[in-house]
């Protein structure tokens, strides 16, 4: 078997990739005409072509009309069952998303409730593969907006929301905005995940930790810059959840080659490969792990160990954790 038909077969977990950011042409297509919204596109060969990165400000054009075209409750249960199904027909056991249900709420005026009762009716339609949510904070959002966002998390804790999450763009908007918010979150029991350490350095990292009190870092990999963080990161054991291609899209590594991912792991810290945004990043997490088992020539062990700890660090319940393990392990000795 060749290393892509190998890697395809594996079970996997993935612990960073956007909900609204993995919808697929075809989907955005199938909404846009019944909602009746205006794409630059009218094909799924002119969608696909106006997703292909091209630069940041044009990614979060795509991202944010992708966003305008879902207008009800069955638009969300039409992505979630088809982002469950991407994510089953490549063996990926489980999944965290991120998704911003403020925004939706916004131009959508979809009610919290609503939204995950959408959401949770979309995923609950596709077996052996679990799909659970983190809820972000941007951090251009008001104040009042966090707190909000923080008692959804609360409110939705039961209901498949994993953790509170942070993302926008760093070291613009101090995260301290938002303290009381993930104060809450977390006195309530909620993990946090927060983007940071990609367009921002070290600093942000440290903010991330210290004012959204997170528990894993979504990219991190510019921690690299600051050895004492590097050495907190590994002490505490927060997990970095990596993005090789959206680094290198984004413009944060020139290159995968260049990608410090074999440096994080020489570091001895706790990371895991994810996907980010699969469609607008031309990429799945099959593909991530076929390019950084080529590029950095990791071993099927090695990916093996990545893959348990990316289920250790999981938001998951012990029992459910444990389960998981046994799953993974049961696929990688077939
Ligand atoms: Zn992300």
């Amino acid at each position: 078997m060749s290393l892509r038909e190998v890697i395809e077969a594996l079970p996997k977990v993935e612990l960073h990739v956007h909900l609204e950011g993995s919808i697929q042409p075809a989907t955005l297509l199938r909404l846009a005409e019944r909602n009746k919204c205006e794409l630059p596109a009218k094909d799924v060969a002119g969608l696909r072509e106006w997703f292909q990165f091209k630069d940041f400000p044009h990614f979060v054009d795509v991202y944010v009309a992708a966003s305008k075209c879902i207008k009800t409750p069955s638009d969300l249960e039409l992505i979630a069952e088809e982002f469950a199904r991407e994510q089953l027909r490549q063996n990926i056991l489980y999944t965290e998303a991120n998704y911003t249900a403020k925004t939706i709420h916004r131009y959508a005026g979809i009610p919290w409730d609503e939204q995950l009762d959408a959401l949770n009716r979309g995923f609950a339609k596709v077996s052996d593969t679990k799909v659970q949510l983190i809820i972000d904070i941007v951090r251009e959002f008001p104040q009042g907006e966090g707190e909000e966002i923080a008692q959804w998390c609360i409110e939705g804790r039961d209901r498949g929301v994993a953790a509170i999450g942070l993302s926008g763009f760093e070291g613009q908007t101090p995260v301290s905005r938002h303290a009381h918010a993930y104060k809450v979150a977390k006195e309530a029991g909620l993990n946090c995940s927060a983007h940071s350490g990609e367009t921002g350095g070290a600093p942000a990292i440290r903010e991330a930790l210290d004012v959204a009190l997170a528990d894993r870092i979504g990219h991190g990999i510019r921690c690299l810059e600051d050895p004492k963080l590097v050495q907190e990161l590994r002490d505490r054991q927060i997990h970095l959840e990596v993005n090789p291609t959206s680094n290198v899209c984004i413009g944060v590594v020139p290159s995968l080659a260049e990608h410090p991912f074999p440096r994080l792991l020489d570091e001895g810290l706790s990371v895991s490969i994810n996907s980010d945004d699969p469609p607008l990043f031309s990429t799945t997490l099959t593909e991530e792990w076929i390019r950084c088992a080529e590029e950095f020539e990791l071993s099927t062990d090695i990916l093996y160990s990545l893959c348990l700890g990316a289920a250790d660090r999981a938001f998951l319940p012990d029992a459910e954790k444990a389960d998981l393990k046994r799953r993974i392990l049961a696929g990688w000795q077939l």
